[in-house]
């Protein structure tokens, strides 16, 4: 017996959280790079998989595992809920007071825990990391380089690579990801809201081991509305500024016919058809701008709904 291995303790220094969905292919090759990896930590560790309704022997490899091994805790969700819902469902069961999430698929290296540990001792409570040479096809690494801006940009959130989910948070950041349980959200984007001092690193990051990505293309669409909508009323906020510009020209364009019209006289104006085409623009206009307005107070509704906290209280001093 390892005489670093302090696994399995009640309240492990270290949660490592990892979502499984159809992982049979690397769940062992992972193991026998994680496991000696946290040995040598020198911390009380646990590693806490979630089979996020597999359809292969995902579960039944997980089972066997944790009767071999100490430290292992297996979460099996009733479906596939999708990858994020399984890190909460993870979250909710790890006791660490350091809580690591990574993938399956040993895209990310095992060997770069001691790293985010590094940084934790240091005191940060939010650990982030940015791929240094990401393995992934061309479309998928553009279609990220052009998100990744994108939701900066919306959400006002700067996180250099948003994708890579070898991550470190505290506890006091995964229970503020806890206790506002929303339905559909990305957890590095949410964990940087309740994060008082947070850090991004370089990892390095490989080819998938083994198997396929789940995500297809549709996934990826959805995950990236996902960001959008959950943390940027944005969206919405653009029909309003369109319904706005086009109510306006419509309404010069109306003026101008009319003047013209008064100008020029019935023929200029082709009997009348101008005149309904300006009434018609600015109809349109004045529609859009009141889809822009119903599309704010929606947007106030979902913000009220959401229930995130206005504000997250450090410390308070009475004297
Ligand atoms: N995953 C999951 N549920 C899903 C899809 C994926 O738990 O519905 C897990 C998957 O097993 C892996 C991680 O999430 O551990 C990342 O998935 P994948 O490698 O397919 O994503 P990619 O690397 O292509 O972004
Ligand atoms: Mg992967």
């Amino acid at each position: 017996m390892n005489p670093n291995n302090t696994s399995g303790a009640r309240h492990p220094a270290l949660s490592i959280v990892i979502p499984m969905y159809n992982e049979e292919a690397n769940i062992s090759r992972l193991f026998s790079r994680l496991f000696p990896v946290l040995q040598g930590l020198g911390e009380t560790w646990e590693v806490v998989c979630i089979n996020d309704g597999s359809r292969d022997s995902t579960l039944e490899l997980l089972e066997k595992e944790s009767r071999e091994r100490k430290g292992l805790v297996v979460v099996n969700l009733a479906r596939n809920f999708g990858q994020h819902a399984a890190v909460m469902a993870g979250f909710s069961q790890a006791r660490g007071k350091w809580i690591i999430t990574m993938d399956a698929d040993l895209q990310n290296p095992p060997e770069e825990i001691p790293k985010i540990v590094e940084q934790f001792r240091k005191g940060h409570d939010l650990v982030g990391s940015i791929r240094k040479v990401r393995h992934d096809s061309c479309f998928r690494r553009t279609a990220s380089r052009i998100t990744n801006r994108l939701i900066t940009k919306i959400s006002g959130i700067s996180l250099k690579d948003f994708g890579c989910m070898l991550r470190g948070y505290s506890r006091e950041v995964v229970r503020g990801i806890l206790e506002n349980p929303e339905y559909r959200t990305f957890i590095p984007a949410l964990a940087t809201f309740f994060a008082r001092n947070p850090v991004e690193i370089q990892v390095e990051h490989e080819e998938r081991a083994a198997g396929q990505s789940k995500y297809s293309i549709l996934k990826l669409l959805s995950l990236q509305l996902d960001l959008m909508t959950g943390f940027s009323m944005w969206p919405l906020r653009i029909l309003f500024f369109v319904g706005s510009i086009v109510a306006l020209l419509g309404l010069a364009s109306a003026l101008l016919i009319i003047v013209m019209r008064i100008l020029y006289g019935p023929e200029w104006a082709a009997q009348g058809v101008f005149t309904l085409f300006a009434g018609l623009f600015f109809l349109v206009g004045c529609q859009f701008f009141a889809l822009g307005l119903l599309g704010e107070y929606i947007g106030r509704i979902f913000q009220a709904v959401r229930k995130r906290p206005p504000f997250i209280l450090d410390w308070v001093k009475r004297s």
